[in-house]
C-alpha cells in the first residue's frame, strides 16, 4: 500500500479510483504490469483527481482504452509502483 498519488508521483494521495479490468489489461500488455492479486486501485492527490476522468468514464463506455486519446495518455503516465492491489472486501 502506497500513499503516494501514482498520477503525479510526489504528491500524497487522498483517495483511490478503481481501475477497470481493461485497463489492467491494457498496462499487462503494454507496460509489463503484473497482473493483480485482487485488483489494482490507483491512489490520486488531490490537484490530480480531475485528470482521472477518463477512469469514471471508462466505466460508462465500457471500459477499452485503446483508440481513447486521454485513458491511454492516463495509462501511458501511470506511476506503476504506486498502485495498490488490494481485496474488495479490505476496509
Ligand atoms: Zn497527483
Amino acid at each position: 500500500m502506497t500513499d503516494t498519488c501514482a498520477v503525479c508521483g510526489e504528491n500524497p494521495s487522498v483517495i483511490d479510483r478503481g481501475m477497470p479490468h481493461e485497463w489492467t489489461e491494457y498496462l499487462v500488455e503494454e507496460r509489463d504490469l503484473t497482473r493483480p492479486f485482487h485488483g489494482y486501485r490507483i491512489p490520486v492527490c488531490a490537484d490530480c483527481d480531475g485528470s482521472v476522468d477518463p477512469i469514471r468514464k471508462a466505466y460508462v463506455g465500457g471500459g477499452d482504452p485503446h483508440g481513447d486519446d486521454d485513458a491511454t495518455a492516463l495509462l501511458d503516465a501511470l506511476v506503476l509502483d504506486n498502485l495498490t492491489d488490494e481485496s474488495p472486501d479490505a476496509p
